[in-house]
């Protein structure tokens, strides 16, 4: 699966750099950075990625495919 960040959304709260910082970073400015931009999730993101998803309290982070894992 591919996730879409809605950066104009994201208020830098970082609940999706605590439950996947593999794919999910946050600067000193609060500026997300998505890791897998424009790519498939690997497998072993999976859980977390869709956790994070979930966990974002404005809802910045969407799930665009189901793509291959999902
Ligand atoms: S949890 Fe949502 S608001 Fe917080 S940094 Fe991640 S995408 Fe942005």
């Amino acid at each position: 699966m591919k996730i879409e960040v809605d950066y104009e959304r994201c208020e830098g709260h970082g609940m999706c750099e605590a439950v996947a910082p593999a794919l999910f970073s946050l600067d000193d400015d609060d500026q997300l950075t998505y890791h897998a931009e424009g790519a498939d999730v690997p497998d072993e993101g999976l859980a977390a990625a869709r956790t994070a998803i979930a966990s974002c309290p404005v809802a910045a982070l969407r799930q665009i495919d189901g793509g291959r894992g999902a």
